[in-house]
Order: C-alpha cells, then sequence, then structure tokens
C-alpha cells in the first residue's frame, strides 16, 4: 500500500540556527531505514545541495524551474549518494523569483501547485529547506506543507524569534493553508556545560511544552566539518554524537507521524 506523502518545511528566519543542517540529516536518517525521501533545496544559498555534494552540473534544473511550474519534480530531482534520497536543487535563479513573481495572484501558492501537478506519491516524506527570512519563498514552502519543523538555536533570542515565527504560523493558517501543523521544535547546538543553552531548553519546554523533541542535538565538531566533504554527518560519522542525536530525532518524527496519522 502506498502512504501518503507528508511535505515537512524546515524553518525559521534566522540564519545558522541548524535548518540546513536539520533538513539534510533528518533526510538521511529517514532514507537509511528505507523510506523514499526528497529535500526541495528553496534557499538560493543551496546549501542542502552542496552538503549533499551536488555539482553545479547536477543543477542545470533547479527548485525555480518547478516553483515556476516549467519542470516536474521527477525532471528536477537528482539522486544523491544517499540511497533512497534524491533532491530538487537550488540554484542562484531562485534569487530572482519574489520579484519575477511579485504580480502573480498565485504567488504563494507556486509551491503547492508544482507540487500538485508533479507525481511525488514514491515519496514517503518531502522536507523544504527554507532560506533565512519570512520570504516568498519561506511562504510557498509553508503554503505546501502538512507540517512545519523548526529548528532552534539554544541562545539568548531563541524565544523571542519562535514567537515571531509561531505568529507567522498563525498568518499562513489564516490565509494560506489552514491545515499546517508544528510537527516540533528541535534544540540545535546544544552545549550542556552552558548555563544560558540549559535555560533556554527549559524556557522552550515551558512555552512549547511536547512540541519540543526530546532529542537535543548537541554542538559537534564533526556536524560541521560534514558538508565540506560533500555529506550529511550520518555518513560522514555516523557514530559522533551529532549523527546519533539526529538518529534518534528521525525515530521521533516517525513517532509523531504515526500519532498524527491515527488521528
Ligand atoms: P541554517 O540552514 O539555519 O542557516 P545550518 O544548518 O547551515 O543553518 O548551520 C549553520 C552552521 O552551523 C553550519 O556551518 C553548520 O555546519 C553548523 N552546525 C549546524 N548544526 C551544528 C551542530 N549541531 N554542531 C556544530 N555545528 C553545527
Ligand atoms: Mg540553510
Amino acid at each position: 500500500m502506498n502512504q501518503k506523502t507528508r511535505i515537512i518545511t524546515v524553518a525559521n528566519q534566522k540564519g545558522g540556527v541548524g535548518k540546513t543542517t536539520t533538513a539534510i540529516n533528518l533526510a538521511t536518517a529517514l532514507a537509511a531505514i528505507g523510506e523514499k525521501v526528497l529535500i526541495v533545496d528553496l534557499d538560493p544559498q543551496g546549501n542542502a545541495s552542496t552538503g549533499l555534494g551536488i555539482e553545479r552540473n547536477q543543477r542545470e534544473i533547479s527548485a525555480y524551474d518547478v516553483l515556476i511550474g516549467e519542470k516536474t519534480v521527477a525532471e528536477a530531482a537528482v539522486h544523491t549518494a544517499v540511497p533512497n534520497l534524491d533532491i530538487v536543487p537550488s540554484t542562484l535563479d531562485l534569487l530572482g523569483f519574489e520579484l519575477e513573481i511579485a504580480s502573480d495572484p498565485r504567488r504563494v501558492f507556486k509551491l503547492r501547485d508544482a507540487l500538485s501537478h508533479s507525481d511525488i506519491s514514491n515519496y514517503r516524506y518531502v522536507f523544504c529547506d527554507c532560506p533565512p527570512s519570512f520570504n516568498l519563498l519561506t511562504m510557498n514552502a509553508m503554503g505546501a506543507a502538512n507540517a512545519i519543523l523548526v529548528p532552534l538555536q539554544c541562545e539568548f533570542f531563541a524565544l523571542e524569534g519562535l514567537s515571531q515565527l509561531l505568529d507567522t504560523v498563525s498568518e499562513v493558517r489564516s490565509t494560506i493553508n489552514p491545515k499546517l501543523e508544528i510537527q516540533g521544535v528541535v534544540l540545535t547546538m546544544y552545549d550542556s556545560r552552558n548555563n544560558l543553552a540549559q535555560q533556554v531548553v527549559s524556557d522552550v519546554r515551558d512555552y512549547m511544552g511536547d512540541k519540543v523533541y526530546k532529542t537535543l542535538i548537541p554542538r559537534n565538531v564533526r556536524v560541521s566539518e560534514a558538508p565540506s566533504f560533500g555529506k550529511p554527518v550520518i555518513l560522514y560519522d555516523l557514530k559522533c554524537q551529532g549523527s546519533q542525536a539526529y538518529i534518534q530525532l528521525a525515530s521521533e518524527i516517525i513517532q509523531r507521524e504515526r500519532a498524527l496519522a491515527a488521528a
């Protein structure tokens, strides 16, 4: 039996909080247990594409072409070195998307339209990796998704950023995507020796309750090294703490997905 594809958008308006790292490594962990997974790289910086070792010459067709309806996902997706994991890569064309599409009445629905015109039923999960702002690319990703996954760095302004993000999610629900759920909030770059980080974890748990995953992603140098080898950290160093944390997070996500499906 074909299960339904779940579209999960990884979003946070701040840069450097672990969106791309989370998208790549969750996707890899899920692919490793046999699920077919697609990443749509919606950040013009293309870190997900680079981090998965996709060379420039493999990016002739990109997320931009899919968004504007010129190409289907099947035409744009390329295989990665991770079995079961494909990516629709990013190119700098994405930088022009916002301006070019500004007067299109369906400008926030371009990704949803594109995905509904593509056959994505072979994928169990689609992760959209977003740029660090609430721009039209992020809005398209939120408009197309079943759920949003929020990486949050354990730092002083974490709660402020989170409350802005929750406001945006409410706005998206009341305008473009009433069914958007919050899959969860994952705390990233956690350092247990840092008192502030512990305080942030406790504040975020108070504020968001069980929406916060139990798994904390530790700050781990292996995680930051992996992208320069064009590999998810799970392939680069399976045993390191960062890899083990992402594998544990993937299992929490599967449990939540099961609970949501049963509800
Ligand atoms: P974003 O996509 O939100 O901008 P990234 O995932 O690119 O954030 O992460 C920002 C930087 O921090 C990258 O250089 C990445 O390798 C590094 N990084 C992310 N997660 C960790 C971690 N758990 N430990 C150490 N470095 C990390
Ligand atoms: Mg990124």
